[in-house]
């Protein structure tokens, strides 16, 4: 146990994601003599590494985003983690690394969890849109490379990009793929637009597993309640931008979102796209499915109903 406890937050104030940490962290080193060692749990420390690190050199690192909740009954739930397992070892799969040694040979490896409170839910954060800059000169994944990985390697190069947002008046980036600029990723989050489709159908569409798209837990999750209330079509199609400004025009688009760890579901109500800002109208639609995403997944993760999706720790 850490002799140096850091002051707890206000729980007044909202948490940052990324911004706090807890005191402890979970770590399990790996050599290839033993392999995997006995994970313990040890204050907070920050990691020196071998200056010959080639998770530093070539980026032979992956990350995990694993969500915990805490319920009112002061049991804590993982939600879904069968699903950060299985894409973890993708990832390990895809880099060679432990547990399946390949050409990289390493000889020493370390797994560490870290705890970010991103605290207790605050419906009017839950509630506040995202602006997007659209530009297809920026590519963040593409088919037959490594995008639908969760590997450090894809998040380093877009930190650029996420400036030039910043500086043209936009708070994320909406990731376009393709000649005929497919709709793809908003900043780390997998996109969601819940429309009438030209056929007339009520509609919720996401882009299909097709090789540039992270397979988010929440995207998954939000796919599958989606399709156990029935009520619409539920989706997984390419969409491209002439699609999507003929049913903006169209009056037709109710709800533009993102999806994942940090926000769960986050709103967007304004994207810049070859120099014209594009009004989403997501809030004044409510927004009401948004804020039944919400409802349902913190009846879920909170424990209110009990949910084969948690697994309680
Ligand atoms: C992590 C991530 C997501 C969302 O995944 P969740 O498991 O839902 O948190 C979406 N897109 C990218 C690029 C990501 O890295």
């Amino acid at each position: 146990m850490t002799q140096e406890p850091h002051k707890k937050p206000d729980p007044s104030k909202p948490l940052l994601f990324g911004k706090t940490f807890t005191d402890h962290m979970l770590m399990v080193e790996w050599n290839r003599e033993k392999g995997w060692g006995q994970p313990r749990i040890q204050p907070f420390q920050n990691l020196t590494v071998h200056p010959a690190c080639s998770a530093l050199h070539y980026s032979l690192q992956l990350f995990e985003g694993m969500k915990a909740f805490k319920g009112r009954d002061q049991c804590v739930r993982l939600f879904r983690p069968w699903l950060n397992m299985d894409r973890m070892l993708r990832s390990a799969l895809r880099l060679c690394l432990p547990p399946s040694l390949g050409v990289g040979n390493p000889t020493r490896a370390l797994l560490f969890v870290i705890l970010c409170p991103v605290g207790a839910y605050f419906p009017g954060d839950a509630l506040s849109p995202v602006s997007l800059l659209a530009d297809p000169s920026f590519i963040r994944a593409w088919v037959g490379g490594v995008g639908d990985y969760k590997l450090g390697g894809n998040y380093g190069p877009t930190v650029f990009v996420q400036q030039e947002a910043l500086k043209k008046g936009c708070e994320q980036v909406l990731w376009l793929y393709g000649p005929d600029h497919q709709l793809t990723e908003v900043g780390t989050m997998n996109i969601f637009i819940f429309w009438t489709h030209e056929d007339g159908a009520l509609e919720l569409v996401t882009p299909p597993l097709d090789g540039v798209i992270l397979p988010g837990v929440v995207r998954q999750s939000l796919l599958d309640l989606a399709r156990t209330w029935g009520e619409f079509r539920v989706a997984e199609r390419k969409i491209t931008m002439k699609e999507f400004l003929q049913a903006l025009e169209d009056g037709r688009v109710r709800e533009v979102f993102g999806s994942g760890t940090a926000c769960q579901v986050c709103p967007v109500h304004r994207i810049l796209y070859q120099g014209k800002h594009l009004h989403i109208p997501t809030m004044e639609n409510g927004p009401e499915l948004i804020l039944r995403f919400h409802k349902e997944l913190k009846a879920i993760q909170y424990g209110a109903k009990a949910h084969e999706w948690m697994l309680p720790v």
